[in-house]
């Protein structure tokens, strides 16, 4: 084969390589062992946001832009490659700009000096791989909150659960020894009564389930209809009462003048009663206090108990899914009341805030637009 041929082939080859480096993303660096200095492909500049007239071969300028927590590992493992012959590979994040970060695979390998086997060359790719990152990550952040959701969906179903299971038993071992008290009127009522509290949780929980999956897939329709929010709150209060009677708490009521909006009365409900539930879980067994009032063209609902209060660092951490501000120990919950009431008010063009202190109580106020 001629040398004209062999050059040929050459260029071809390299003309392929650096068609596979452009189109692949991919950039090339070498570096000189022994002047320790550093040679850049165009690619790998970029990626790094330095200018080719700005680059000299410095290793430090390259460095100065690796994420700090990455340059000790990537030390080890450049000296590691030296040192043994292995192949040098490492994720690691760089910053070619400020407040920009960007992910890349680099993969190397060292040469030696044939006759004495002193480490000339390190030289390799380094790819950037940012996206596959990006999904990498979204996709473990969605199976870690999709065991976390199982793990708090299935403990907070268990209670109920259990609970009504029990009073199976127990009503059918009064059966098999014919104990016939138990059956009596009375009786039978206030079972009926325990048995429709555990069926009315099962029923929430399996609610603010669907709704949080409705509220991920966008798909919180509002059934808007006009109505006066104090005839809401007075209804929603009186079929209340019974809750709160048994937990002996006491709730104290103000209103206004009508408030007419353009709003979802079941959402709105729904709003109150987790906010209501929650001041009687987290209330101290102490009154609750609720306001109706107008500011501008807002109606203002606001909902406040004397309990055991919500830190300042938690404010916004609980309106999270899945958030809680109390270990599961101390009280139960899956964390979705207040995320849900949030979607439910902002998806009505209004807003919800919290104004609380660790002990000394919680009020929330819901801010609604009144029909114009
Ligand atoms: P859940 O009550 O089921 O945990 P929520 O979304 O309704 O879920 O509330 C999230 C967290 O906010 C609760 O776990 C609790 O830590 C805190 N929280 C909510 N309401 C109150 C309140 N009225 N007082 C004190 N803490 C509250």
């Amino acid at each position: 084969m001629s040398d004209a041929h062999t050059l040929h082939q050459l260029k071809q080859s390299l003309d392929s390589l650096d068609f596979a480096l452009k189109s692949g993303r991919m950039g090339t660096w070498d570096v000189n062992l022994e002047t320790n200095t550093i040679t850049c492909s165009p690619k790998m500049l970029k990626l790094w946001g330095i200018k080719p007239e700005e680059f000299n071969g410095d290793r430090d300028l390259l460095q100065s832009k690796v994420h700090p927590a990455d340059v000790d590992n990537m030390q080890t493992l450049l000296s590691q490659a030296i040192k043994n012959g292995s192949v040098y590979e490492l994720e690691y994040r760089i910053h070619p700009s400020p407040g920009v970060e960007r992910w890349v695979m680099s993969r190397g390998r060292c040469t030696y000096d044939l006759d004495s086997n002193i480490p000339t060359r390190l030289t390799g790719v380094v790819f950037d791989i940012t996206d596959s990152k990006m999904k990498e990550e979204a996709l473990a952040t969605a199976l870690k909150s999709r065991d976390q959701f199982f793990k708090i969906a299935s403990h907070e179903l268990k209670t109920p659960l259990t609970c009504l299971q029990l009073h199976l038993k127990v009503r059918q071992w009064e059966l098999n020894h014919k104990y016939p008290d138990a059956f009596s009127a009375q009786n039978i009522e206030s079972e009926l009564q325990k048995l429709q509290e555990q069926v009315l949780r099962l029923t929430r929980i399996v609610d603010n389930i669907l709704d949080e999956s409705k509220i991920s897939e966008g798909r919180m329709n509002l059934q808007r209809e006009d109505f006066d929010l104090n005839f809401m709150v007075s209804e929603v209060l009186d079929r209340f009462k019974g809750t709160a009677q048994s937990s002996a708490v006491d709730i104290h009521y103000s209103h206004s003048v009508a408030l007419i909006g353009n709003w979802d009365r079941y959402r709105l409900e729904q709003v109150l009663l987790n906010l209501l539930i929650n001041g009687i879980r987290y209330g101290n067994r102490k009154a609750i206090y609720v306001e109706v009032t107008k500011a501008d063209n807002h109606a203002i609902l606001i909902v406040r108990d004397q309990g055991i209060g919500i830190k300042s660092e938690d404010h916004d951490r609980v309106f999270e899914r899945f958030e809680r501000a109390i270990s599961e120990n101390e009280v139960s919950g899956m964390g979705l009341g207040l995320y849900i009431s949030r979607n439910i008010v902002r998806a009505h063009g209004g807003d919800i805030r919290l104004k609380s202190k660790l002990g000394e109580g919680s009020e929330f106020t819901v801010i609604l637009p009144l029909k114009s």
